[in-house]
């Protein structure tokens, strides 16, 4: 039986833009999978607590408002049940274990290709997943460990210049790379407005 190949895209997403939303749709086109699930961090491991961060639910709402309705993407809360940090070889274990007919591919942005060799045993994820990746401005996968390189596919992606960082700090023309939908409902909750009215 050919296992349903599907490709983990966690993050924090806070907010959500179209950077995620570009890549999950390049990470669709490669045809290296079936599916994409966006698993949303409670906690990320490697971000400090902040006092301008949208809660789980306000991001989760906002995920909704990118993907519902997409095909072959679905959104995933399993790391709101497991035990924290949330660290992405656990995620990836417990989804094995829980889907047997399913493998399992990691899809990430380029930062995190770079920057992978600092992930919690990472060699240990390496060893049993493949990394898919999209270039991401301002990143530069040539500073990753060879390591890291030899299990990472590039898939083809035109690059998105925005992160959430931008976003929550209300960095000038950035609202033009989130979705109106998303822009709404970051104001209809006054979302970030303690940066961004700074
Ligand atoms: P922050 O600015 O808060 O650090 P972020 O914009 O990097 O956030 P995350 O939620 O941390 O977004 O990222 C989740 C995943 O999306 C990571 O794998 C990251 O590399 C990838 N990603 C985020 N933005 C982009 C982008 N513009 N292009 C490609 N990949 C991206």
């Amino acid at each position: 039986m050919n296992k349903k190949r599907v490709g983990i895209f966690g993050g924090t997403f806070d907010p959500v833009h179209t950077g995620h939303i570009e890549a999950v749709h390049s990470f669709l086109s490669s045809h290296l999978i079936d599916e994409v699930w966006v698993v949303l961090t409670p906690d990320p491991p490697h971000k400090s607590e902040s006092p301008d961060r949208a809660s789980f639910q306000h991001r989760l709402e906002m995920l909704k408002l990118a993907f519902d309705g997409m095909a072959r993407v679905k959104i995933s809360t399993i790391e709101k049940e497991l035990s924290r940090p949330s660290y992405t070889l656990q995620t990836l274990q417990v989804l094995s274990t829980k889907y047997p007919g399913h493998r399992f591919f990691l899809c990430i942005g380029e930062d995190s290709v770079s920057s992978f060799h600092d992930w919690h045993r990472y060699k240990d994820i390496l060893n049993d997943y493949s990394l898919i990746a999209v270039k991401r401005p301002g990143s530069d996968a040539e500073k990753a460990q060879p390591d890291v390189l030899e299990k990472t596919i590039f898939v083809e992606h035109k690059p998105v210049d925005v992160s959430s960082t931008g976003v929550r700090e209300g960095k000038s023309g950035i609202m033009e790379k989130v979705p109106d939908e998303i822009a709404s409902y970051i104001k209809e909750h006054e979302l970030y407005a303690q940066k961004r009215s700074a």
